[in-house]
């Protein structure tokens, strides 16, 4: 079977763009990049008017699986990973029982090869149980398959347990993720501390109890000349330390998501339980800092941390409601609308952040499309406006505060090893 994309705008992922170009497939392979190729394949996709990227690359989501299948499982999240234009996928650990050892990255492997239809790459638990205190075997889950490691979910407490643990990711080539909370100063806080927490009457969480965690992490990563990964960045302050760290060469890397740009803590009015996210929505103060360190590439990818959860543990008090978004479904239109067509981000920048950038960083291949490698590609169509509906999601998780939105840019297809997992045209 070979496939022709026709006609397309193309980002290759290293810097050049081709306009009105094929891009011929065969046996799962990109085999050229050219005019005129569409009669030498069996199927043909009009790409006329739209744009062809590298696949998309999230270095951070919630599959659920094992555990809290009624939440999502591999197989309905890797289907709403492609339907949000994804070819690979990194998965978190806090699973049930968590991945913490190396059986436990091959079970999730072998599932995903069976049932789920983009790549996955499971990322382990830095502590055993993710409870902080004995430290993972990092080499046999190097090995089984591992990309990174991370408690995410939770933070490492312990400080020294972190350096440790920086120390040894390195040694077995292991990146460290980390979730940068302190509890103790979350306390019993449900949303940004502020104004609107007050309004609302909710506890709120500083913004102190990101911050101090980081500026930790960055000065073990500092100390150890280990490098670490910075997950969900939602505070100016955050921005700004990781921005200093990085100008003194700290070998820091960090991630944001879609909604930490797109929303913020004044969507809690209404006490609506899906704008409950950890870290929190915060003030539009950060959510221009956020897009500020976008701009100047101190914030490096864009994750989704794509986190469903149940109807139930959702339509409760916002006090005790789960916290997460459905972020895949969603990840792209909001990074197209309030960056790109903002002039926040080029479109060739936004994909380096959604691509080739969480590529390198968790060392994967994807990224680039050329001559001789595997066929992962995303279509988008960045002139189509729609309107979010999540009764449309493939995720099992229906919890997001995009719900009625209205978007630009619309994956038209996606991609892997030339196979085609999502069709707009065939979409429920
Ligand atoms: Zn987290």
């Amino acid at each position: 079977m070979s496939l022709c994309i026709r006609n397309g705008n193309i980002i290759d992922g290293e810097g050049i763009v081709f306009h009105n170009k094929d891009i011929l497939i065969k046996n799962n392979l990109i085999v050229d990049i050219n005019t005129n190729l569409a009669h030498k394949a069996d199927r043909i996709i009009d790409a006329s008017n739209l744009w062809v990227l590298p696949g998309l690359i999230d270095a951070h989501c919630h599959l659920r699986e094992p555990g809290f299948e009624y939440k999502e499982d591999i197989s309905s999240g890797t289907a709403s990973a492609a339907a949000g234009g994804f070819t690979s996928i990194a998965c978190m650990p806090n699973t049930l029982p968590a991945i913490d050892n190396a059986a436990m990255v091959e079970y999730i492997k072998k599932k995903a090869a069976t049932q789920g239809i983009v790549r996955v790459y499971p990322i382990g638990a830095i502590t055993l149980g993710r409870e902080g205190k004995t430290m993972v075997e990092m080499g046999e889950m190097k090995e089984a398959g591992a990309v990174a490691l991370s408690d995410d979910g939770d933070p490492v407490v312990d400080p020294n347990t972190m350096r440790l643990a920086l120390e040894y990711a390195k040694q077995f080539g292991l990146l460290l993720i980390s979730h940068c909370e302190d509890k103790s100063l979350v306390a019993q806080g449900v949303m940004n501390e502020g104004y609107m927490s007050t309004l609302l009457g909710l506890k709120g969480i500083s913004r102190a109890a990101e911050e101090v965690m980081v500026a930790r992490d960055i000065i073990l990563s500092e100390i150890t000349a280990c490098p670490i990964h910075i997950a969900h960045v939602s505070t100016k302050g955050a921005v700004d330390i990781i921005r200093q760290a990085k100008s003194r060469g700290v070998p820091v890397t960090c991630e944001t998501a879609p909604h930490y740009f797109s929303a913020t803590d004044e969507w809690v009015e209404g006490y609506d339980t899906n704008t409950k996210v950890n870290p929190p929505l915060r003030t539009e103060e950060d959510l221009v800092a956020i897009k500020e360190g976008l701009k100047d590439g101190t914030i490096d990818i864009i994750a989704t941390d794509h986190a469903p959860h149940h109807r139930d543990e959702k339509e409760v008090e916002y006090d005790m409601a789960a916290s997460g978004i459905s972020g895949f479904e969603t990840a792209f239109s909001l990074s197209y609308t309030h960056l790109v067509e903002t002039g926040i981000l080029s479109l060739e920048e936004l994909v380096a952040k959604l691509s080739s950038i969480p590529a390198k960083i968790l060392g994967i291949p994807g990224g680039v499309l050329k001559a001789g490698l595997p066929a992962d590609i995303t279509i988008v169509d960045i002139n189509r406006e729609y309107e979010v509906d999540r009764d449309h999601f493939y995720s099992k998780g229906k919890n997001t505060p995009f719900h009625g939105k209205r978007l630009k840019g619309k994956i038209a297809y996606t991609i892997v090893g030339g196979k085609i997992v999502y069709d707009e045209e065939d979409a429920k």
